[in-house]
């Protein structure tokens, strides 16, 4: 069935919203093959976001684990993280389909920023709706959007945060969808957009894989990710799917105590409906949604892609837990050892290696998508430096 991922995904939308997704799926159809497309798409990615991004080996941490890590170093392209390889991406199909405004959602900013970036870039006028406690929490990213020239749109609803900001973006689309391309952060949601934003970002596998055949001549033996709504660890499996590559999300534990909240639906959520896709979610017994928590706030989500349900059904990928503390312990490994200020995101997935390192073969070689850059979260760490003394130390 279209837009399925085994039993996952789907377009579980209003009669309204199915006009706006089919013409987004032949907008697709139309231009992503288009050879003129994608070498516009290859010109943006290298000339103004930074791709392609280097493979770079660990060599302290890698010598104290005894297999080599190396890190996918998406924290180096423009803005800060892979979100930017999305956005340019929409951002120039909704151009090649003649509309003229981008509307997106955005937690903590960071795709708010990216989509504001690639609209101004493009000549797109851009309108951002944002939970109202999340505008007070991250008034720096508030700024830089309006810098940028778009709209913020503070949403009073519900918790006020990523989920309420999805459906006010969602409305606003069903309104304008004339003139306007919702430009949606993460693989997930309604089809197409799983599909849609899982091309986008499989830039960063196919670099990578070429980067293992070429410079290191193998293939890894692992490829780890983290996974919030699941567009940077679907775009590192991407290439490496058909191929013997052991692949691991990792999802966010949140405090880690008994019955906390987390943001770990493929572990701990069941089959659900949010945002227009079935997909596991957090959710009282009877189908509440859940409100997650974790330190990142990047992975602050209650649901998940659903290719990655799929993948954790079948076995191809397994998906693993690393809890608030673990990710910042990993945080002051990453900085004291290598070097790297990394964003609390990804160093769920670093914490995941380190806390199973006994369980990898030694001589292995472990790739960890290094999502984005710590900037952002320098303020939590800095709330957090009890943490620093129990970093693994290479
Ligand atoms: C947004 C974000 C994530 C989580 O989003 P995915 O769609 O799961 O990739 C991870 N890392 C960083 C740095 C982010 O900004």
């Amino acid at each position: 069935m279209k837009g399925y991922f085994g039993e996952f995904g789907g377009q579980y939308v209003p009669e309204v919203l199915v006009p706006p997704l089919l013409e987004l799926e032949e907008a697709m159809a139309t231009y992503l093959p288009d050879p003129a497309f994608q070498a516009e798409l290859k010109d943006l990615l290298a000339n103004y976001a930074g791709r392609p991004t280097p493979l770079t080996l660990c060599p302290r941490l890698s010598s104290d684990l005894g297999f080599n890590v190396r890190l996918k170093r998406e924290d180096l392209l423009f803005t800060g993280s892979h979100k930017i390889n999305n956005t340019l991406g929409q951002a120039l199909l909704a151009k090649k389909m003649g509309k003229t405004e981008l509307v997106a959602e955005t937690g903590a900013g960071q795709h708010g920023v990216a989509t504001a970036t690639a609209a101004a870039r493009l000549g797109l006028t851009a309108t951002i709706f944002m939970g109202a406690v999340d505008v007070e929490r991250q008034k720096v990213n508030v700024e830089r959007m309006r810098l940028l020239g778009a709209k913020v749109e503070p949403v009073a609803d519900g918790t006020q945060t990523l989920k309420d900001a999805i459906n006010e973006a969602l409305r606003y689309w069903i309104t304008n969808q004339k003139t306007t391309h919702y430009c949606f952060g993460t693989a997930a949601g309604p089809h197409p957009f799983p599909t849609l934003v899982k091309g986008f970002q499989a830039v960063i596998s196919q670099e990578a894989l070429t980067q293992y055949q070429t410079i290191i001549d193998r293939l890894p033996d692992l490829v780890v990710a983290a996974v919030g709504g699941g567009s940077n660890s679907i775009g590192a499996f991407a290439h490496f799917l058909p191929l013997n590559v052991a692949l691991v999300g990792v999802e966010a534990a949140g405090t880690g105590e008994p019955g906390c909240y987390n943001s770990a639906p493929i572990n701990l959520g069941r089959l659900g409906i949010l945002h227009g896709q079935r997909s596991l979610l957090l959710q009282t017994d009877k189908g509440q949604v859940l409100p997650s928590h974790s330190i990142s706030a990047g992975l602050d989500y209650p649901s998940v892609g659903p290719e990655h349900a799929y993948l954790n059904s079948i076995g191809r990928a397994r998906y693993g837990l690393a809890n608030d503390g673990e990710a910042v312990r990993a945080f002051f490994t990453l900085c004291q050892t290598e070097g790297i200020i990394p964003a609390l995101e990804p160093c769920h997935a670093l914490a995941w290696v380190l806390a199973h390192k006994n369980e990898i073969d030694p001589g292995s070689e472990v790739m960890i998508c290094l999502s984005g850059r710590g900037d952002k979260d320098l303020e939590i760490v800095l709330a957090n430096l009890h943490f620093q003394d129990e970093a693994h130390k290479a």
